[in-house]
């Protein structure tokens, strides 16, 4: 007998639960995703500063204030945290998915690509179908050499508008999106409206915009602009509390339980657009962004909030857990 021949075999890992979403520590029922913070981030890095400057960049301090924050936030009741970092802002899966397993908390990850412009210039010259096939990868092989696939797509539209690189993203998006029939999520500017500028290439994609979630829709007050996305039946993503540059605590409340009243509980999601650690700002401009700007936000002062603002439990439960299961829930490629 040889050594090796008495080393017992790794079991089969047990099938996935039905239906159920990927996370960075394997499958996980849709029922079982609890209350989930939908558009977060664990870091927010420029990209390739860490890699060619390592001094700036200490892993075990910033995975270990990660674990701390992540594990606060399991305690607290927050089960899932959806973190939408993409190449552009520095996505880093092999140190996520240790955060997650330290912490406990459920994380899924995102692929997509993230600019308000231009492309990195490897997909300047490469077709759109190239694109596509390396966030397919993603999500169906796993990311950056680690077991975890990607569950949610994420491209940008900034105050640049749809310019030919946008474009190419939200393209590639698309048809991935349609491959694998994982939900896609995005970021937009909603002071220039370009939510409704995304739907229209999603759509020209043939994409289901109610499997869409028009991310930081929370950044303006403009109750037209936001029942005109939501009229297409696209969720938007009320996902920068704490962000007080862009909207203020309170009035972001108040939208939110106007769009209660009018019936559309079941179309927004409640989230930060937080990080644990983020390099774009130094410490001192960080703090002055918004002293609220952190993953507790919501627990500590905004459900509080809604609720003095006559939003019903029904409709927080919607906004923090149903709507992401379905979110989630609905996965068929097309
Ligand atoms: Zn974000």
């Amino acid at each position: 007998m040889t050594a090796e021949s008495r080393v017992p075999q790794p079991a089969q890992p047990p099938p996935p639960p039905d239906p159920y979403v990927e996370t960075a520590t394997g499958p996980v029922s849709t029922a079982d995703l609890g209350f989930t913070l939908m558009h977060e981030h664990v870091f927010v890095v420029s990209e390739g500063v860490p890699s060619n400057f390592p001094s700036v960049w200490d892993a075990e301090a910033y995975k270990k204030r990660a674990v701390d924050a992540l594990r606060h936030l399991k305690e607290r009741g927050v089960s899932t945290l959806v973190d939408m970092t993409v190449l552009g802002t520095g996505r880093n899966v092999p140190l996520v998915q240790q955060v997650a397993r330290e912490s406990g908390l459920q994380v899924i990850v995102a692929t997509g690509l993230y600019t308000y412009d231009a492309l990195p210039h490897y997909f300047e010259t490469r077709g759109v179908d190239h694109m596509v096939d390396l966030f397919v990868r993603d999500i169906t092989e796993g990311v950056q050499g680690t077991s975890a696939r990607a569950a949610v797509l994420k491209c940008a539209t900034d105050h640049a508008g749809v310019t030919p690189g946008v474009e190419k993203v939200l393209r590639a998006v698309a048809k991935a999106h349609r491959r694998t029939g994982v939900p896609i999520s995005t970021h937009t500017e909603a002071r220039s409206q370009q939510g409704l500028a995304q739907q229209d290439v999603l759509e020209s994609e043939g994409v289901d915009l109610s499997r869409v979630v028009i991310g930081h829709s929370g950044d303006t007050d403009d109750i037209e602009y936001l029942t005109k996305l939501l009229q297409r039946g696209s969720y938007i993503g009320m996902d920068r509390f704490g962000l007080d540059i862009f909207l203020p605590t309170d009035k972001r409340v108040a939208v939110v339980a106007r769009l209660c009243q009018m019936g559309y509980a079941d179309r927004m999601v409640l989230s930060h657009d937080a990080a644990v650690y983020m390099d774009w700002f130094t410490p001192e401009i960080l703090k002055a962004l918004g002293p609220n700007w952190n993953h507790f936000h919501i627990l500590d002062h905004v459900l509080p909030a809604l609720r003095l603002a006559g939003v019903s439990e029904e409709h927080i439960q919607l906004m923090t857990v149903g709507n992401p299961r379905r979110i989630f829930e609905n996965m068929s490629s097309y």
